[in-house]
């Protein structure tokens, strides 16, 4: 599930020369290639699951917030949680422009993941640290479910990175001795023992994660708005934020009313770049996926899927799955078509989900190509949904401004399941001035690779992707 940042090939080295060149185009750019922000409804799995829940009030008159946070998805919604525990006594507003989970915390793969997209080293201090982190986030996760007794579907049986290529796999089985030395108890299984409980096709062998697993993330995040209430966060739905103006005093514009805030934070993702930050970090990504029909236990051990929650591929343009504990199998990604970047940072996919017909009928034989069989299960559900992406893949946590007081934690890319609820904990830590915890990890008050504005973001993402079958990556 983690992987070393690879080494720069010369088609790399190009893409971040003309990155580089491309950027200096930006004054011209935003004025040529106006963008507006959207929010299309979510119609995943996991919403249809939280059937009963209703979007709170809008924001209708001016208030006054020691933090205001924006976007009510994992991020918006963990920082409102452990910030407003650890200061009870502070006015907390969270604004959301839908729907809590309307974004992609509600519209994911459900799997619970362990480590970063891309690892800077691996060296033991690093791999322990980066492990210990989102371990402990995915315990955090399960604890906070436990205490507030959340109706939140999830399973925790571990899940797997499949290897298509013997070599890689080769090199898994030594990761993982790697991560036993170091007391993670990672798991090499090759093709026969994995067969025995998940039977792929054309896989060499797996890494097992053994405490990961899989998520409602529309039912975590919805369960939580009493609980955030309850704790005195003030939540407003159907509230986007139109615009901000910085001070020592932040003044957040929406339809029907203001919000002047000591601190904000950012938890809007592949949204960012609408309110006018990071956009030259961010771009929005759109991954098509479906969730299958509730399988039987007797179908689905007919299929070969026997244990465990999950799994995703070794490929470049991942294919993630998993198994809910009601039976549904979901399935993303394995193939260009499987995503999508739409030229001018839209963060909504056009005509989704109708228009995506064709492109899910590849998903699904991916998925078949996999599980023999699979192609004769019907679909239930088919969405689209927003990632916010980052060159290097890994998420930025932190906070900026003349007066320090523009928090941020964004850009998850396809690992925010786990990180996202971390981010929190890190913004909270952040504000309390109590961050050594968090120093030094690749995710915490770091930089990050510039991406281009249009029309070269959209001219680069198509070359390269067409070119290489592989996602953009430096
Ligand atoms: C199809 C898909 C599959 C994925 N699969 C996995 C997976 O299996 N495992 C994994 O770990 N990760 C996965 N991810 C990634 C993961 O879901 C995200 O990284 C994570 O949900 C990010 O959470 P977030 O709170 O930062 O963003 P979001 O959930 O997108 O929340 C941002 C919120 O901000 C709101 N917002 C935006 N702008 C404004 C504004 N101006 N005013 C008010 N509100 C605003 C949006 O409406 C949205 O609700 C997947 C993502 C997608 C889309």
């Amino acid at each position: 599930m983690s992987s070393p940042a690879p080494a720069r090939t010369l088609s790399d080295n190009l893409l971040l020369g003309a990155t580089r060149l491309a950027s200096l185009t930006w004054p011209a750019a935003g004025r040529i290639f106006p963008e507006r922000a959207e929010y299309d409804d979510n119609q995943s799995l996991w919403v249809s699951q939280t059937a009963d829940y209703r979007p709170g009030a809008p924001l209708r008159e001016n208030i006054t917030a020691d933090l205001a946070i924006i976007g009510g998805g994992f991020a918006g919604v963990s920082t409102a949680y452990h910030f407003s525990r650890r200061y009870p006594e502070k006015r907390v507003v969270l604004l959301e422009a839908k729907s809590l989970a309307n974004g992609a915390s509600g519209r994911n793969g459900g799997l619970m993941l362990n480590w970063l997209a891309s690892m800077p080293d691996h060296s033991p201090e690093m791999t322990r640290r980066v492990y210990d982190m989102t371990s402990a986030g995915i315990r955090m996760i399960q604890a906070i479910i436990e205490r507030h007794n959340l109706p939140v579907s999830h399973r925790s049986d571990g899940t797997l990175t499949v290897y298509t290529d013997a070599r890689r796999a080769e090199a898994a089985h030594a990761e993982a001795e790697y991560h036993q030395q170091l007391g993670i108890p990672s798991q090499y299984l090759d093709s026969a023992a994995l067969k025995q409980h998940l039977d792929l096709q054309g896989v060499s062998g797996g890494l097992l994660d053994p405490d990961t697993g899989q998520i409602n993330g529309a039912q975590l995040v919805r369960s939580l708005r009493p609980v955030l209430i309850e704790q005195g966060v003030a939540i407003y739905e159907g509230t986007p934020v139109l615009s901000i103006r910085e001070g020592a005093t932040i003044t957040l514009a929406t339809p029907h009313g203001e919000v002047r805030a000591q601190a904000i934070a950012l938890a809007t993702n592949g949204y960012t770049m609408k309110l006018g930050y990071f956009r030259d970090a961010i771009f929005p990504l759109h991954s098509h996926i479906f969730a299958t029909t509730a399988l039987t236990p007797e179908q689905q051990a007919a299929l070969g899927w026997r244990r465990y929650a999950g799994y995703s591929d070794d490929l470049d343009r991942i294919a993630y799955s998993s198994l809910t504990n009601e039976g549904h199998i979901v399935f993303g990604g394995g193939s260009n078509a499987a995503y999508d970047y739409c030229f001018r940072n839209r963060t909504v996919f056009p005509g989704a989900p109708e228009s995506t017909a064709g492109m899910m009928r590849q998903i699904k034989d991916t998925m078949a190509g996999y599980l023999p069989g699979s192609e004769d299960i019907s679909i239930a559900y088919r969405w689209t949904g927003t990632l916010g992406f980052t060159l290097n893949r890994n998420p930025l946590m932190g906070v900026r401004g003349a007066h320090q007081n523009v928090y941020y934690a964004i850009g998850f890319c396809g690992h925010g399941v786990t990180l996202a609820n971390v981010a929190g904990q890190v913004l909270t830590d952040l504000y309390s001035r109590d961050d050594a915890h968090w120093r030094g990890l690749p995710i915490y008050q770091t930089g990050y690779v510039p991406i281009p504005p249009e029309p070269f973001r959209w001219i680069g993402y198509q070359m390269y992707t067409r070119l290489t079958g592989r996602s953009p990556r430096l």
